[in-house]
């Protein structure tokens, strides 16, 4: 939890801002990515693949083929170079905070790339987290060690620094 009580996973938690403070359902949280130098807009390095939707959207997915079934979500201050990864398949979300354990998982040799807008090119982003708590209840019987970690569904929108591009829901995803 953060300073103001609101659920905010733990190891982001002195990195985001929640965005707004008054009337927030605290099952639901809204959330701006800020590096600890105050730097605003992020390089994101993703593992997954981009898919482009009938719509014109794109969204980072999971391709057994491509990724080994892994979803990541880095972002890199453009700043200080400071890295932080906001999402990871892998340790993160409802399942992994249930058995307790967030540790970093082995490489898979899969290399991250770096996204560019597809608009203008750019590869600098504002992030936005939105993540939602199903089961609060349950989750205070339980006596979750750090219950900010046991978020239900995770969506990550970028906002291109550049261009303005937005990319809503650009990582979506449930974890329960
Ligand atoms: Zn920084
Ligand atoms: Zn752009």
């Amino acid at each position: 939890m953060d300073r103001n009580g609101f659920l905010i996973p733990t190891r982001l938690m002195n990195r985001l801002k929640v965005d707004s403070m008054n009337g927030v359902d605290p099952a639901k949280v809204k959330c701006t990515f800020r590096c600890d130098c105050g730097q605003e807009s992020s390089r994101i390095r993703t593992i997954g693949a981009i898919r482009k939707s009938l719509l014109g959207r794109y969204s980072l997915r999971s391709v057994e083929s491509e990724s080994d079934g892994r979803l990541e979500l880095h972002a890199t201050c453009p700043s200080c170079g400071e890295p932080e990864c906001i999402y990871r398949s892998a340790t993160d979300g409802y399942e992994h905070a249930l058995k307790g354990g967030t540790q970093e998982p082995a490489q898979t040799g899969i290399p991250p790339s770096f996204f560019h807008c597809m608009k203008c090119s750019g590869d600098q982003f504002t992030v936005k987290v939105e993540y939602e708590y199903s089961g609060l209840e349950e989750m205070e019987s339980m006596t979750l060690h750090c219950p900010g970690d046991a978020f239900s569904w995770i969506r990550v929108s970028l906002y291109c620094w550049t261009c303005h591009k937005e990319y809503p829901g650009f990582l979506d995803f449930e974890t329960s």
